[in-house]
């Protein structure tokens, strides 16, 4: 017998059919033995309607008020799910997050989870229930629900296996795993059986959304046993078969994983650039530019400053598109007096795309391979940055698609031991 946290994202609890299907499956982990604690989304577009209401009754919500109507949605879901799994004489009890609690700090919109108090949910699968526990929202210190930010159900499942030191936490969703890159982008694109615990993190970072960034930062800090697989398989499968598939999360590597260089491409439609056209090239300048933007709470992700001329240089730097405004507005407002200078221009018509892989530390070449894929697509790149497993480019983003498609072919990722013969000779 062992304790295992199934999470099932939106489109898996879309429609009553659909939560059916999805009792019927814990219901046939449940008879085998298992203690079982489900974590479940909201039904697909609900969270997006929420919002959307909430924006026209005020097109600026008020933080608070918009996590207490956008957590509503995975409300229903446990509810839902607890009567369908009573229906079939499972017993069953749903929790909210602050039932449970799911205690996080203040941050509306994307708290993070600080603790989970796992006495409750003991008792419960100790008397043999069932127990559901919302996705994507928590308690702040004062009371107030909070949520996790967009896919937070994902970190709540694993916080919830985590807390719980569940055996294995099986995030169930619409692609039977972890891809080289995202199916719906590149048909040819392959599942992993595994992935590293690192690169997994590099590629939820980098904007697969196939798991959120913090759930792998739990199942790491935690060392939680994660596997990504498919809620669409028929529900009364053979539960072995089951359980082995999808794609598992290794703290390891290990002979058996897969020797490619590159394990996958990631893309990112985010973020936005800002350029200083001309300022002084002197000690102290970059800080004058992103100190106020950091004091504005504002994330910086890749940064890029020209060589300079006549002692002018330009200084580029990207945010996340939803704080693109916010950015020019102290830009203009608080640095551009300080520190002289000529325009200050924005795009957010940019996208980031990015290769992973953990073979990249002991091969050389694989940035000059990513380069002339784009040269030859005549794809200009505006900006790179390097870390000893990633390479990422900002490009235009109407090239996206074809970007992703170009170096995944590059690479050799669609087919099986392609990945180490296409980059053997670079
Ligand atoms: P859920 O509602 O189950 O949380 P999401 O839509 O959040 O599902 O995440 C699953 C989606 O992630 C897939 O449908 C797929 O389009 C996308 N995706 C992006 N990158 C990848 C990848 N590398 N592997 C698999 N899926 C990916
Ligand atoms: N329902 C939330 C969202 O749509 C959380 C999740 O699906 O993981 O973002
Ligand atoms: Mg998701």
């Amino acid at each position: 017998m062992a304790l295992i946290v199934h999470k099932y994202g939106g489109t898996s609890m879309g429609s009553a059919e659909r939560i059916r299907n999805v009792s019927e499956r814990v219901a046939k982990w449940h008879a085998a033995g298992h203690q079982m604690v489900v974590v479940p989304s909201a039904m697909a577009g609900e969270t997006n309607r929420l919002i959307a209401l909430a924006k026209e009754i005020e097109p600026d919500p008020d933080s608070r008020e918009l996590d207490m109507i956008s957590a509503t949605g995975e409300q229903v879901s446990v509810g839902l799910l607890a009567l369908a799994l009573k229906a079939r004489d499972v017993p069953a009890v749903s929790y909210a997050g602050w039932q449970v609690p799911v205690r996080t700090d203040s941050s509306f919109g994307k708290a993070r989870i600080l603790s989970i108090d796992a006495e409750r949910v003991h008792a419960d699968l100790a008397a043999g229930r069932v127990v559901i526990v919302t996705g994507f929202q928590g308690v702040d210190p004062d009371g107030h629900v909070t949520t996790l930010g967009r896919g937070g159900s994902d970190t709540s499942a694993v916080a919830v296996a985590a807390a719980l030191k569940a055996d294995e936490c099986l995030i169930y969703t619409d692609v039977d795993g972890v891809y080289t890159t995202d199916p719906r982008i590149v048909p040819e694109a392959r599942r992993m059986e595994k992935i590293t615990f690192e690169e997994m993190l590099e590629m939820a970072s980098l904007g697969s959304k196939v798991l959120q960034i913090r759930s792998v930062e739990f199942a790491g800090k935690y060392k939680v046993k994660t596997r990504v697989l498919s809620s669409l398989t028929p529900p009364d499968i053979d539960l072995a078969l089951e359980a082995a598939s999808g794609t598992l999360i290794t703290f390891e590597e290990d002979e058996t994983m897969e020797k490619a260089v590159i394990s996958g491409i990631a893309f990112n439609r985010d973020e936005a650039k800002i350029t200083l056209m001309r300022v002084p090239d002197r000690p102290g300048v970059a800080f004058q530019i992103l100190g106020p933007v950091a004091d504005a709470n504002i994330d910086v992700d890749m940064i890029i400053q020209n060589q300079s001329v006549d002692g002018m240089t330009d200084f580029s730097f990207t945010v996340h598109r939803n704080e693109y405004q916010k950015a020019l507005g102290v830009l203009e407002a608080q640095v551009r007096s300080s520190i002289g200078g000529g325009e200050i221009v924005g795009d957010p018509k940019i996208c980031k795309v990015s290769a992973v892989g953990i073979g990249m530390r002991s091969h050389v070449g694989i940035a000059s391979l990513m380069f002339r894929t784009l040269s030859e697509e005549g794809i200009n790149i505006q900006m790179i940055s390097t870390s000893e497993i990633k390479i990422s480019v900002v490009i235009e983003d109407k090239y996206m698609e074809l970007a992703v498609r170009a170096l995944h072919k590059a690479f050799g990722l669609e087919h099986r031991s392609g990945a180490t013969e296409s980059v053997a000779g670079v």
